[in-house]
């Protein structure tokens, strides 16, 4: 089977083309962050006339690429939410008009079920090598989302934790910007990428006394997460204008990343506690994805984390955990085959718990 996948939820015009033996045929991303950078933060108005301007280029590039007509495609997949409302439509509206037109199958995904899956299209099949076959846990580490999710089957999430507030990118776009932190160029990630290199070179000690970690008295046995009192906790050092030199600014991004580290491995071991050992079908593995993942500082220590449980982690790689069209493209190849697909009529939905998709199960 080959499927295109079309992404425009956020800041990112995305379409790629995926066969169901796995091979991302092609994958064309054009951002936005040049046009988003002077404003401080994603405006979505703009964000949506970006996406109508490069939607139709991204496209043909990602036919192109793969040597393709529309009319060798299985099927078109495209984000239907959660995400930014005048954004969604963008890439809704050209997808059922490919679908319409070439009277293909047309399937609408939930972005975060795509952020789960996209690890089942980037692991190569290896006897003996870990695999996310469900049931697995995922934590999803997004610009929008804080989720650790029990997978069960396709379709099936059950969420164990999430956000009582802002989502971990979110903080950490918000402090990156607090801290006046350049953007990489040429470098996807934004904020986060620059955070992440800040970190790098900063001595995480020097303010990790004065960035408290989140929910340790009255939540300290709830499974869910808090970032906004953390993101706070750095305005007060800049505030204070104890944040002035180059180091200064390092030190504290590497504080602020540690203690948004703890606090997830803190929540995750929460979870794994009550999971690993009420299950009648054990995990098979804890994938972690969404843009945030894309942190090599993350990745090792949760991969430490799910250790002590005997899971091993599983990542995509790191530009295939920031938005993408072929996570879209591989979640319509698995939800082809599973017979769900949708009308020429749906509509977007922003707003999108990912429990209701199992009610299309039905
Ligand atoms: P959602 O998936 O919840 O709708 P989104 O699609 O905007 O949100 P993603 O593209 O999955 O989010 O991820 C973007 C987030 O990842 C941003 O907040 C960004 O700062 C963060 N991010 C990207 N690279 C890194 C990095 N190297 N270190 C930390 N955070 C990063
Ligand atoms: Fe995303």
């Amino acid at each position: 089977l080959i499927v295109m996948g079309i992404e425009t939820s956020c800041d990112d015009t995305s379409a790629a083309i995926v066969t169901s033996d796995r091979k991302i045929l092609s994958e064309v991303v054009r951002g936005q962050q040049d046009l988003h950078q002077p404003m401080g933060g994603i405006v979505p108005t703009l964000a949506s006339l970006a996406h109508s301007r490069n939607m139709p280029g991204v496209i043909c590039d990602a036919l192109d690429q793969a040597g393709l007509t529309v009319q060798d495609l299985d099927a078109i997949a495209v984000t239907r939410g959660p995400g930014l409302p005048p954004c969604l439509p963008v890439g809704l509206n050209a997808a059922k008009t490919l679908a319409a037109v070439h009277k293909k199958p047309l399937i609408g995904v939930h972005h975060m079920e795509a952020h789960a899956l996209t690890a089942r299209l980037t692991t190569p099949l290896v006897t003996g090598d870990p695999w996310p076959e469900f049931p697995f846990m995922t934590l999803l580490i997004s610009g929008g989302h804080t989720l650790l999710l029990s997978a069960n089957s396709l379709g099936d999430y059950d969420t164990l934790g999430t956000t009582q507030d802002n989502a971990v990118g979110e903080a950490i776009d918000k402090t990156a910007r607090l801290l006046g932190l350049k953007w990489l160029p040429g470098r996807r990630g934004g904020p986060g990428a620059a955070l992440e290199a800040a970190a790098l070179k900063g001595d995480p000690e020097r303010f990790l006394g004065r960035l408290p970690m989140p929910m340790l008295q009255r939540n300290k046995s709830v499974i869910g997460f808090s970032f906004s009192g953390l993101k706070s906790s750095v305005m007060r050092l800049v505030e204070a204008e104890e944040v002035n030199t180059e180091k200064d600014m390092c030190d504290v991004a590497a504080a602020f990343q540690l203690t948004c580290i703890r606090h997830l491995e803190q929540k995750l071991h929460l979870a794994l506690d009550l999971e690993v050992n009420q299950r009648h079908k054990p995990l098979t593995c804890l994938v972690v994805s969404g843009g945030v993942a894309s942190n090599a500082l993350f990745r090792t220590r949760l991969e430490a984390v799910a250790g002590m449980y005997g899971l091993p982690l599983i990542c995509p790689p790191p530009q295939l955990c920031t938005d993408n069209g072929a996570m879209i493209a591989w979640t319509g190849v698995e939800r082809l085959r599973a017979g769900l697909l949708d009308d020429y009529t749906i509509t977007t939905l922003p707003r999108w718990p990912i429990e209701d998709l199992k009610d299309k199960q039905n």
